[in-house]
């Protein structure tokens, strides 16, 4: 994968997603960012954006001038996944890289749950780099569409290269009404470790994360859709190779929601492509 200019930020964005302590503003937060953005002063402090109301998706891009390419990017994500817009591969055009299993740590940040990754512990190869896993977290409903049908949930795995380049796996996971029980190792897990409490400082052990089961599922759920966007989240920085699984995971509705209940609606809606679904192409193959 080419670098790209996006190196620095894209590391700000990671350090960003990890560093939130708590992502829920309070109402008065909230208040008082929109007042000092009016007033021209834009002090915006990390955690400034939610999924509603005057700091929700569409007002990203106002937020603070390191959030403009949420709203000035010509390739941002979510997207709605067909023919037109991404590519669709049989494999996944990566070579996994995981243990069996590595010792991590779930935090409630607030607008997901997250698991953080011990530091190059897990890696994938694309095109001769190797990029290692950072963190995974967990959007309700998804945030892509495919053919304009959205799943459940969507799992997100981010990682990054030396040079700071961003490639995210992106898997869903589907409700399934009929099985209570239904659920990979390594879901069951970060939902039973997950904290109630928001805040890095309240993240739980996860000795034996099951990573190597999950990197073996991800690989079972093509065909892939593969195209270059950004963080579905401010910065919103672009750049990001993005390998989607098109089929889902299903997971017991229970205990779907015994993890989705920590969190908001966390999906961004899907951005427009700007009929660039060829070149997006060129750009990933
Ligand atoms: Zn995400």
């Amino acid at each position: 994968m080419r670098t790209t200019p996006h190196s620095a930020a894209s590391i700000f964005a990671i350090f960003l997603i990890l560093g939130i302590s708590s992502a829920i503003p309070t109402p008065r937060d909230s208040a008082d960012c929109v007042a000092e953005a009016i007033s021209g002063r834009r002090v915006f402090r990390r955690q400034d954006w939610s999924y509603e109301g005057a700091t929700g998706p569409r007002f990203w891009g106002t937020l603070g001038e390191e959030f403009e390419a949420c709203r000035k990017g010509r390739r941002q994500s979510p997207i709605n996944l067909s023919s037109e817009s991404a590519r669709l591969n049989s494999s996944a055009p990566i070579v996994f890289k995981y243990p069996r299993k590595f010792g991590a740590k779930v935090a409630n940040l607030g607008h997901t749950v997250e698991v953080i990754a011990p530091e190059d512990s897990a890696l994938i190869v694309r095109d001769g780099v190797e990029y290692s896993l950072v963190q995974m977290h967990l959007h309700s409903p998804s945030e892509h569409h495919v053919t304009s049908h959205a799943r459940s949930a969507e799992v997100h795995l981010v990682h990054r290269s030396a040079s700071g380049d961003v490639q995210v796996l992106a898997m869903f996971l589907d409700e399934d009404l009929d099985s209570p029980h239904v659920a990979p190792a390594w879901f069951r897990q970060w939902k039973d470790l997950a904290p109630v409490k928001v805040g890095l400082d309240n993240a739980a052990p996860a000795p034996a994360l099951p990573v190597g089961a999950l990197a073996k599922t991800f690989a079972t759920l093509g065909p892939f859709w593969t195209y270059e966007g950004s963080l579905t989240t401010p910065p919103c920085t672009e750049g990001v190779g993005w390998i989607v699984a098109n089929t889902s995971v299903r997971v017991s509705a229970r205990l779907l929601r015994e993890l989705t209940s920590l969190m908001p609606f966390n999906a961004r809606y899907t951005q427009p492509t700007h009929g660039e679904g060829e070149e997006a192409s060129l750009v990933v193959q």
